[in-house]
């Protein structure tokens, strides 16, 4: 496929999730920018403008693109914002969100080695300064914190990490899959003061946090 064509598909892609979806423009526009398919492997690449998770290797998927545009929008962050992502994965969330809050305020963490250097890679590439580390959530960027917000492409089973949330200034928000496979759930969490408060946003399908 041509670049011209990749161009068209993702104009239909965005005008698609544009009627389907509550999101706000900047969140649309940041889809529209960032080529998806320069995220996925070539044979998918002819896949990559349609609205479906793709595999990316080593077990794990990037994420749909509705979800990414879901995702995105709740994490409600804007132009110079810091944000910490926990799973990496090929890059693409992670140019998304870049795309909103500019060069060089977006932090992400990716378990498996060999997807963290490919990422990073790829993402210097494309031009997105976006710093990648290969580690555990719980542990990464203590040195970067706080951040704005953070968000997850995996799910922790009872819910989000203690050490993440702390990662988050107050007034922040925290977006992420929670539970079990089967029974997971999209939440936000708005760090406060005294605890954090929740909000749910219905039942989603993530791979597991290690
Ligand atoms: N945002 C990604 C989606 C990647 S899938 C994209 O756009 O492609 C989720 C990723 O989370 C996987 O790559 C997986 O290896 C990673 N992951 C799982 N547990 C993790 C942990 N504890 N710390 C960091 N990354 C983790």
């Amino acid at each position: 496929m041509a670049d011209a064509d990749h161009e068209t598909a993702r104009r239909e892609l965005v005008a698609g999730l544009r009627r389907r979806l509550d999101v706000d423009d900047r969140t649309l526009a940041a889809l529209e920018s960032v080529p998806r398919h320069a995220f996925v492997p070539e044979r998918l690449q002819s896949r990559a403008y349609a609205d479906r998770p793709l595999p990316i290797g080593h077990d794990q998927t990037i994420s749909a693109p509705h979800m990414v545009a879901v995702m995105t929008d709740l994490l409600d962050v804007e132009a110079g914002d810091r944000v910490f992502e926990v799973g990496t994965g090929c890059g693409y969330h992670a140019a998304v969100v870049s795309e909103v809050v500019g060069p060089g305020n977006v932090y992400s963490v990716e378990y498996v080695p060999e997807l963290a250097e490919a990422a990073r890679d790829r993402l210097r590439r494309l031009g997105y300064d976006v710093t990648v580390r290969a580690g555990d959530g719980r542990t990464a960027f203590p040195d970067e914190a706080p951040f704005d917000a953070a968000y997850l492409t995996c799910a922790p089973t009872d819910g989000v990490p203690d050490p993440i949330v702390d990662r988050v200034r107050t007034g922040g928000r925290i977006v992420a899959p929670v539970g079990r496979a089967g029974a997971q759930r999209l939440v936000r969490l708005t760090v406060g003061d005294d605890g954090v408060d929740r909000e749910n946003h219905g039942g989603v399908r993530f791979v597991p946090m290690q």
